[in-house]
């Protein structure tokens, strides 16, 4: 008999598991989770207790039965899922499944996947955590409750296949209301000018701060220019130089959202994507003779702590690549928010003999790029401040008074190993007080105020992150499903509300103000804390809950106007002079003219920087030119949605599909997919250099780079009434 049987969620993870505890234990994976709430109906006794009637998940009857013919075999039995609430959460489905075997059942809390994090974690196993499962059923129950009924009341106003989450739909809002300022916004015109003067070792430039005694912003270009003819007529001098020290401490070590934003900002990943590298790093690479091994701590935390041999072996790396002038005499220690779970440490290397430079050969280039971010931020955070020196020379001419500043790197510190954005370093020419300075050159130059800028994922997760919305473990979720839902799109890296999400959003806003707000989101996330805590009981908070929110609901049920008659748009119909209407279709929001179906004018729109709109024009230039007659190709709307179509019309009748953009994936082929139709009705995709080039494809490409091996585009696949996104390459697949 075996002594133990050690069951995780994952088969990576059970590689690296059997390679370091040998023969005696046997090790499985439940493949996630093996248990959920039904797919087809509410799966929540709100009558009693709020009971989840969770359900064996399709498929998972097998993975069950295995592991039960494993512990019958087994002395004891180890859970070793993800150190969460979402692994404590399968721990517990398989523990229930188990029980009745009679064998003792032991937690492992896995931080890392080495032979140190395994074995130490082997010796003090811990107990399943009640508080913890707790936590994560009434949080999942929260869900289900908003999700499931919020879900369907879209689908009867707007249109089908439409959702809404409890926290999915407070990101959405923000988003929007950034939108909204932004149209709102109105720019202001200001002025800047700057001053060159000429002094003995070279040019100095300085900024115009005060006139009289008060701070200088003029606002015209005739303001500007008044000040500009007054400076002319003073003669200048230096009142004061002032050299002060700036020390920049480094960063703490990554947490969940700190990686989440500094691999945006940084190597452009979403969060998803980082996430997914993430957990591969965790869960354990093959790194050749040595076998797998884990090379990350655990990825979902909010806790910047560090176990202590870790900072030893970071001080000693950075005195021995650095020298003695990086090491700061003591640690440096940093504090976590005060929600955070102390129990998790930051996200750190598991060794630091692991440097990326030996791991090339090992990783692939996305995975090497987190695992060096990784890396660099945390021995930077065990590495001395950087230092600065910062010039201020104050210059006075008659009523006039103008600062000249530069900053000079004085010892880098940690900059060395982990470069920040900083303010550019610009060194002044050495010049002295009391010195006269003759003007060279006044420069004044035009500005306008910004709107606040969009939110990037970077800055959403920040933002959601200091409104205490949403946990590590679902920040990267709570971004990609707005993406995936059509509510939200990307351009230029911003997140930018579509006309459906805009839409939407209206809708919950009016009709469920206080349930998607930040406030109140934020203080349900301290009561699912508080219940892990053990301070608060679940059942008592879901029905405070339930109660308001089953109100509401119907109030909307009621109340809500549905979209589906459309809304009043403002636009005139081209065709008939009546007003048109906005419709949610397939391909999305679209005018048509409020006399359908007598007029059947339809047109497409977008919405200008104040938020109005302007109707595209029908027959839009594409660039594109007839292959038969030469003549431009313009876009006309059909009913299948927008073709191209030859302006020559109805001399030429040459149509063609519009191209999905996304480039033909044979090997040098310049052509994109275009989307095709056969004369059965079947939809297909060829490529545009037909038929030089032969590729053809059945599914319907989205135009989405695979998050694990960054092929251009995913496809859409249907399996038993499930939709997944396939990438043809590498196999990756997730569910729609
Ligand atoms: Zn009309
Ligand atoms: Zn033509
Ligand atoms: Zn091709
Ligand atoms: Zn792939």
């Amino acid at each position: 008999m075996k002594k133990g049987l050690i069951i995780v969620e994952s088969p990576t993870k059970v590689r690296t598991i059997k390679k370091i505890v040998g023969k005696d234990f046997e090790v499985a994976a439940s493949v996630g989770h093996i248990k959920d709430l039904p797919k087809s109906r509410l799966g929540v006794k709100i009558e009693n207790g709020f009971e989840p009637e969770y359900v064996t998940i399709k498929g998972k009857r097998e993975v069950i039965n295995k592991l039960k013919a494993a512990a019958k075999k087994a002395a004891e039995i180890y859970l070793g899922p993800d150190p969460d609430r979402e692994g404590e959460a399968i721990a517990w489905h398989i523990a229930e499944e188990l029980k009745g075997l009679k064998k003792p059942i032991r937690r492992l809390l896995l931080y890392e996947l080495t032979e140190k994090g395994i074995k130490e974690a082997l010796a003090r196993p811990s107990e399943l955590d009640p508080l913890k499962f707790e936590s994560q059923k009434a949080r999942r129950i929260l869900d289900r409750l908003v999700g499931y009924n919020l879900s369907p009341l879209l689908w009867e106003k707007v249109k089908r296949g439409l959702s809404a989450g409890r926290v999915q739909s407070v990101a959405l809002r923000l988003i929007c209301e950034r939108e909204r300022e932004r149209e709102a916004f109105e720019p202001e015109e200001y002025w800047t000018i700057e001053v060159v003067f000429e002094t003995q070792a070279g040019p100095l430039v300085a900024k115009l701060k005060r006139y009289q005694g008060r701070p200088v912003k003029p606002k015209t270009e005739k303001e500007a220019k008044a000040l500009v003819a007054a400076l002319k007529k003073a003669s200048f001098s230096i009142t004061k130089v002032e050299r002060k020290e700036i020390r920049r401490k480094p960063p703490a070590p990554f947490i969940t959202s700190t990686l989440q934003q500094e691999a945006w900002r940084r190597l452009r990943f979403s969060a998803k994507k980082t996430m997914l590298l993430a957990q591969r790093l965790y869960e354990g690479v093959e790194l050749g003779e040595e076998g797998a091994v884990g090379l990350i701590t655990y990825m979902r935390t909010d806790s910047v702590r560090v176990a202590s041999e870790a900072v030893e072996e970071a001080r000693a790396f950075v005195a021995e690549t650095f020298g003695q002038e990086f090491l700061p005499p003591k640690p440096h220690v940093y504090k976590s928010r005060k929600t955070a779970q102390e129990a998790h440490e930051a996200i750190r290397p598991t060794s630091l003999q692991r440097t990326p430079e030996k791991l090339k050969a090992y990783l692939s280039k996305d995975e090497l790029a987190l695992y060096d971010l990784i890396f660099r931020r945390f021995v930077a955070s065990q590495m001395v401040e950087a230092r600065f020196e910062r010039t201020e020379v104050h210059i006075a001419g008659g009523e006039f008074e103008l600062l000249a500043s530069g900053t000079v790197l004085v010892h880098p510190g940690f900059l060395v190993l982990y470069r920040q954005e900083e303010e550019a370093e610009k060194s002044l020419p050495p010049v002295k007080e009391g010195e006269g300075l003759r003007l060279l050159e006044i420069k004044p130059e035009q500005h306008f105020t910004q709107p606040p800028p969009r939110y990037t994922e970077a800055s959403l997760i920040r933002t959601l992150e200091e409104k205490g919305i949403g946990r590590p473990s679902t920040y990267a979720q709570i971004v990609s499903t707005i993406k995936e839902r059509g509510y939200v799109e990307t351009e230029k890296g911003y997140l930018k509300p579509t006309e459906l999400g805009l839409l939407v959003n209206d809708l919950l806003v009016a009709h469920f103000p206080h349930l998607i707000e930040t406030g109140f989101t934020a203080r349900l996330e301290e009561a699912l804390d508080e219940i892990e805590e053990g301070k608060r009981q679940r059942v008592e908070l879901l029905k405070d809950f339930y109660q308001t929110f089953e109100d509401i609901l119907n109030k909307a049920r009621e109340e809500m106007a549905s979209l589906k008659a459309g809304v009043p748009s403002g636009i005139k119909c081209p065709a008939c002079g009546e007003e048109m209407i906005i419709r949610v279709g397939k391909a999305g929001a679209f005018l048509a003219c409020s006399r359908y179906p007598e007029c059947k004018e339809t047109r497409d729109y977008v919405r200008d920087e104040k938020g109005s709109i302007k109707v595209v024009e029908k027959n839009r230039q594409t660039g594109e030119v007839c292959e038969k007659c030469g003549r431009p190709m313009v876009v006309k709307r059909g009913r299948f949605g927008e073709f191209l179509a030859c302006s020559g019309y109805p001399e030429c009748r040459n149509t063609k599909p519009l191209s999905t953009g996304i480039p033909c994936p044979k090997e040098g082929c310049p052509g994109q997919l275009l989307k095709r139709r056969a004369r059965t009705g079947k939809i297909y995709y060829r490529c545009s250099k037909a038929p030089e080039c032969d590729f053809i494809l059945w599914q319907e490409p989205l135009k989405e780079e695979c998050p694990a091996c960054g092929a251009p585009f995913l496809i859409r696949k249907k399996e038993r009434r499930k939709e997944f996104k396939v990438c043809p390459k590498c196999g990756y697949r997730e569910e729609i």
